[in-house]
């Protein structure tokens, strides 16, 4: 469609237009259902269908390995924050932290309420601009599990496979809201990985739970049935009402993932040619800054200013008319952010990075 804009939101943020459109196709009249998605009844073999392929797909685009499980939660990333520790800090009851941004401190207050949650590294010191070494001879063995934020929204930092910390036996958790599905990782090295869908794989209101199976079944004496992780295990996530419609746009995401934009590796491939595009430019700019150095650069969240916030309020302001919008960085960082998620299609990126260039030569 010719009106839509570039939207650079951290989410909700971009879907790709192919799953709109089939989505939008299918609104009135799902196959021979003759209702909507949204108006289906969760347990009606049309919807198991569709749920038992996003499942299936998941399962496929992320190669999920035997011995986990995968849960269709709602609450947000958010909820996770307390059911991590409702759920596993019942062994010795302490837990290890890692603090790399607002979300992940928020994961760690939480944790705090149910147990002995200890901070072993943070990159507090320097506005979380790049991603701590974790020193495995800090980690407690006895933890029942580490805790990172892999890619961190607000600060533009992500872990790769080469600052994952090494825990052992000790279970690591993960929020991956703002890069599960950008490109490929290695499911075993996790214990639990919990992500909100509302970035790369659907709408808001789907949270997805990926738990290796030994790791349910032990939660708190009074933990909320709901809360419980054995409750939707059990269940197949289907204990209460799961978010239908949003499962249903999840599973087109990952249709169109592993379809038409070739799977995974390939979308990676993807992810690494528009941020690169992104980052090239920033490196060179002689108005704008990026806020992160070197190889802790997030592919999915870019954050730059000017160094003047009347500037940097110009520019957004100035974007949004040409058709680029939600660049306003986090109000913690200042400047833009630009999140470039996988169904911002590499035009997008073209296009501000070409807006960008003008203005630069417009204010220097
Ligand atoms: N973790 C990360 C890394 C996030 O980016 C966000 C949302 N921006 C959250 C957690 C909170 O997610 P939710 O709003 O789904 O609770």
């Amino acid at each position: 469609a010719t009106n839509r804009v570039y939207n650079f939101s951290a989410g909700p943020s971009m879907l790709p237009e192919w799953v709109l459109e089939r989505a939008s196709s299918e609104m009135l009249c799902y196959g021979s259902s003759g209702q909507s998605v949204m108006e289906m009844s969760h347990r009606s073999s049309a919807f198991e269908q569709i749920i038992g392929d996003c499942e299936a797909s998941l399962r496929r685009a992320l190669s999920i390995p035997e011995g986990y499980r995968v849960l269709f939660l709602q609450g947000g990333a958010s909820s996770q924050f307390a059911m991590v520790p409702l759920n596993l800090l019942t062994r010795s009851g302490k837990a290890d932290y890692v603090i790399t941004g607002q979300w992940a401190k928020k994961a760690w207050q939480q944790g705090r309420v149910y147990g002995e949650c200890r901070v072993v590294a943070s990159s507090e010191d320097r506005t979380y601009s790049y991603i701590p070494q974790v020193d495995p001879a800090q980690l407690d063995p006895a933890a029942d599990y580490l805790h990172i934020c892999y890619n961190n929204t607000i600060y533009g930092t992500t872990f790769s496979p080469r600052t994952l910390p090494v825990s052992g036996s000790v279970p690591l958790v993960a929020d991956m809201s703002s890069s599960i599905l950008s490109e490929p990782v290695d499911i075993s090295r996790f214990g639990l990985i919990y992500a909100g869908a509302q970035k790369n794989m659907g709408p808001a209101g789907l949270t997805v739970v990926i738990i290796r199976e030994d790791l349910i079944g032990h939660a708190m004496e009074k933990t909320p049935i709901m809360f419980d992780y054995k409750t939707h295990a059990g269940a197949g996530s289907m204990y209460n009402t799961p978010p239908t419609y949003a499962i249903y746009i999840c599973k087109l995401v990952l249709d169109w993932l592993q379809g038409p934009m070739g799977g995974l590796e390939q979308m990676a491939q993807r992810n690494r040619e528009k941020a690169e595009l992104l980052y090239d430019y920033l490196d060179q700019s002689r108005l704008f800054s990026p806020t992160v150095q070197g190889e802790d650069r997030s592919l999915m969240n870019v954050p730059f200013v000017t160094g003047d916030p009347a500037l940097d309020a110009a520019f957004v302001k100035e974007a949004e008319q040409a058709g680029l919008v939600n660049l306003k960085g986090h109000r913690s960082v200042g400047g833009m952010r630009a999140s470039i998620y996988n169904a911002m299609p590499i035009e997008g990126v073209k296009k501000l990075v070409a807006f960008m260039q003008a203005f630069e030569s417009d204010h220097r």
